[in-house]
């Protein structure tokens, strides 16, 4: 190498040199390391090398790296912090090597210098404790996740048992519908068993009754011989009876064929009038016979869509009842009056001030057979209970209804509801 000497390139070198005796007194030293240090070379060569050493590295020499450099001979990489002059402390990679020579070894060292280190072990240090917390918060999270994992199982076995309390229900719900549908048909059946042997039975019995009326009659002539008066007297009786019993079986026929749905309606255009001017005359023998006043408001022109017929029957019906349960000086009448609600019907009240009914059996009486007391009314011609539940009936299947307000000894109101003419026919109402 010409031109360069070695002492030269020594002390250019880009990290420090330093040689020390077994003694640790310092023999040389370069350019770089004493600009490191701010020592200039009379400073330093001769004296110990634990000058440049910080506290803690003069420690660590003593115990462990001189020891070691001497046993081993080479020690490499080991991080130690000067002192400089002015009591910097300066992180330097040593590595030593053992030199042997005539009288004694020498130990010659590089110094390179690590000013990024400390910083990286700070921020090595922050990334750990981050990491560390990260970890802590993740087992926080993990337990929790846990405890959330645990109740939601929890949570999946109660909604499970409640799920399965439900089917129970449900099955259970469905068997009592599956019953309930087994006991509806039962009944529909025994009802229409009913029904056809009523209409049967009572179709058998008009037949011997026509007769009875027939032979009355010829009697009554005297076809088959003279009669007394006596005889006429029975013969009355016997008429009278026979029409009962033919109006009973009629009624009876009439319901069961209501209910078997055998009844055809011919609905049509109405006026309310000339329904009550048919009627009335019919009853008016009785209203005189009981000294009953009657009266009729009906406005002109009002008009339902109905089966006359079955409307007649209806009003008669009503009509009846009212002069059979007022007592003789009482009154009876009819009013009419479109109804004020927005579903196009009238309402047509019958009303006396007779004995009345009783609260509890206002829910009844339109029950077949149901009468108040038996006993209320005299004369031959009692009812069977049949007429308010066949005109119920008859005005259900005309989209109406019949309905009643009383209370005893202050008279009673039936009111039939039909849909107004010009109006959208309505459906019957649920049955009660
Ligand atoms: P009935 O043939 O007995 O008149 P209904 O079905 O027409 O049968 O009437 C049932 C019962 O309702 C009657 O027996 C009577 O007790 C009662 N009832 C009906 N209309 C009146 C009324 N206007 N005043 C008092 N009670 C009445």
């Amino acid at each position: 190498m010409k031109g360069v000497s070695t002492t030269d390139l020594l002390n250019t070198a880009p990290c420090g040199f330093m040689s020390f005796r077994e003694d640790g007194k310092v023999e040389l030293v370069n350019e770089t390391l004493l600009a490191m240090l701010g020592y200039e070379r009379e400073e330093l060569v001769g004296r110990h090398v634990e000058q440049i050493l910080a506290v803690g590295s003069r420690i660590f020499y003593q115990t462990h790296w001189f020891p070691l450099l001497r046993l081993q001979g080479l020690v490499e990489e080991i991080f130690l912090l000067l002192r400089s002059r002015t009591g910097e402390d300066i992180g330097v990679l040593v590595n030593g090597r053992r030199r042997e020579r005539e009288g004694g070894a020498a130990y010659d060292c590089i110094l390179i210098r690590v000013r990024e280190r400390a910083r990286y072990e700070e921020e090595l240090l922050r990334a750990r404790r981050a990491a560390e917390r990260a970890h802590e918060e993740l087992e926080i999270q993990k337990r929790e996740l846990e405890q959330a994992n645990r109740r939601l199982h929890r949570q999946s076995l109660e909604l499970q048992a409640a799920t399965e309390d439900l089917r129970r229900a449900n099955d259970a719900l469905v068997a009592r519908t599956t019953e309930a549908e087994h006991l509806r048909i039962a009944a529909d059946e025994a009802n229409q068993a009913k029904s056809k042997f009523l209409a049967e039975m009572s179709h058998e019995l008009r037949t011997p009754l026509n007769a009875i009326a027939g032979y009355v009659q010829l009697l009554e002539m005297g076809i088959h011989g003279p009669v007394t008066e006596a005889q006429l007297g029975a013969l009355d009786r016997i008429g009278r009876n026979q029409a009962h019993l033919l109006r009973l079986i009629n009624d009876v026929l009439d319901l069961t064929r209501i209910e078997a749905g055998r009844i055809d309606y011919a609905i049509e255009e109405v006026p309310i009038a000339e329904v009550i001017a048919a009627v009335t005359p019919m009853i008016a023998p009785q209203l005189e016979e009981k000294r009953l006043v009657f009266e009729a408001s009906v406005p002109p022109a009002l008009a339902v869509r109905a089966d006359r017929e079955k409307v007649e029957q209806i009003l008669l019906n009503l009509l009846g009842n009212a002069v059979k349960f007022t007592h003789a000086g009482g009154r009876v009448s009819i009013e009419v009056l479109p109804t004020d609600d927005t579903e196009g019907r009238l309402r047509l009240h019958v009303r006396d001030t007779g004995i009345g009914i009783p609260r509890e059996m206002l829910a009844v009486i339109f029950e077949p057979f149901v009468q108040v007391d038996e006993t209320r009314t005299a004369g031959p011609a009692q009812g069977s209970g049949l007429g308010l539940a066949i005109s119920r009936d008859l005005a259900w299947g005309m989209g109406g209804d019949l309905t009643a307000e009383s209370a005893p000894a202050q008279g009673s109101t039936f009111t039939l509801v039909l849909p107004l003419a010009g109006s959208a026919p309505g459906g019957p109402p649920a049955s009660a």
